[in-house]
């Protein structure tokens, strides 16, 4: 571990960096630890990124939520936080956030922290809802039945949120619940990837729950919310693309649509968050559905983190150097 404070995360956008255990490589060098640095030497060119925390290969999955938790525990204060998995598909986003049931990950250690803070005075009043973006489509991962597409809508005025028509919010009584839930929201993602081949890496998938502090003086108190975004691969199109195994050009001309549209979309996540980040005037949030939805989440007071995961595989180096730009611009 490393010494000194937590990182101080509220009202911000926090970038940290998880390197993917494998073979170590000298073209991938690092300085661990609150503002540690990742080097690349790519083409015989170096390049050093400097990020708000890089975690070593073998940093354990608590290792990783202990920089988190102060930043999740302040949606309970009201406040809105998102964190976000990004990087090249098999990296280690969906291991980073879910995680395996004996190694658990972001995702069950907020929740379980959330819970354990919440006690079981009742004060807070938990919704859940789950859905997926896959080609700029939105989808209830919750709701019964076969999986409609939903529209995405600009609110009331006034109000400057975001109205997703026909979504389920769930009632989350306690942790268990919430636990089936997230089991049920996950297995309806993954019968979309038996019948589309690896269907998760190309779409985005956000958790959100909301808390609400039930005050009977005061009528419905201030609502915090969690955003849990797990990202679609952000592999180039053209790698994307030659990587289909199929003959059929079908086949390929849909690869390269998901690969052009999940590029649009983290690009557009990127102007966003290097806007919110710059205090410039316009936010460019209807660029994508991903940041029209986030709109209410990524205002002024909210915190993002991007957990950024990268490959020290040589083979893999041109698109560590590129997540390592999205990095640089966002942070
Ligand atoms: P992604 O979601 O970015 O495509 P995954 O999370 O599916 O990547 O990870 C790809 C593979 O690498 C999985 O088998 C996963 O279990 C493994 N993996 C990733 N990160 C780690 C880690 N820190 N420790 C152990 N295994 C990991
Ligand atoms: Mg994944």
């Amino acid at each position: 571990g490393c010494p000194g404070r937590p990182l101080e995360l509220k009202g911000n956008i926090r970038v940290l960096c998880r390197l993917r255990p494998g073979t170590p490589s000298s073209l991938v060098s690092l300085e661990p630890g609150p503002g540690g640095t990742v080097t690349t030497c790519y083409r015989g060119h170096q390049r050093r990124f400097r990020l708000d925390w890089v975690f070593p290969p073998h940093a354990s999955q608590e290792e990783v939520f202990r920089e988190l938790e102060s930043a999740v525990l302040s949606c309970l204060g009201g406040y809105s936080v998102c964190i976000f998995t990004y990087g090249q598909t098999g990296t280690g986003k969906t291991y980073s956030m879910e995680g395996p049931p004996e190694d658990p990950g972001i995702a069950p250690r907020a929740l379980q922290s959330l819970f354990r803070e919440m006690g079981t005075g009742g004060q807070h009043h938990v919704t859940l809802s789950m859905v997926e973006i896959y080609n700029e489509a939105v989808r209830d991962l919750l709701a019964p039945g076969p999986p409609q597409r939903l529209a995405v809508r600009q609110g009331p005025a006034g109000e400057g949120g975001i109205q997703v028509a026909g979504l389920t919010h769930w009632d989350v009584p306690n942790l268990e619940s919430l636990h089936q839930m997230l089991n049920l929201g996950r297995s309806n993602r993954a019968t979309a990837a038996t019948a589309m081949n690896q269907h998760s890496s190309r779409s985005h998938a956000l958790v959100t729950l909301t808390l609400r502090t039930a005050s009977p003086s005061s009528g419905p108190g201030t609502a915090g919310t969690l955003h849990l975004v797990d990202l679609a691969g952000s592999e180039r199109a053209w790698k994307a693309g030659a990587a289909g195994t199929s003959h059929e050009d079908r086949d390929g001309a849909q690869r390269l649509r998901e690969a052009r549209t999940i590029n649009r979309s983290l690009l557009a996540l990127g102007g966003v968050m290097a806007a919110l980040r710059a205090r410039r005037p316009h936010v460019p949030f209807r660029d994508s559905q991903l940041t029209r939805l986030l709109q209410p989440a990524l205002g002024p007071g909210a915190t993002a983190v991007l957990l950024l995961q990268v490959s020290t595989r040589p083979e893999d180096l041109g698109e560590t150097v590129c997540s390592l730009k999205f990095a640089e611009r966002v942070g």
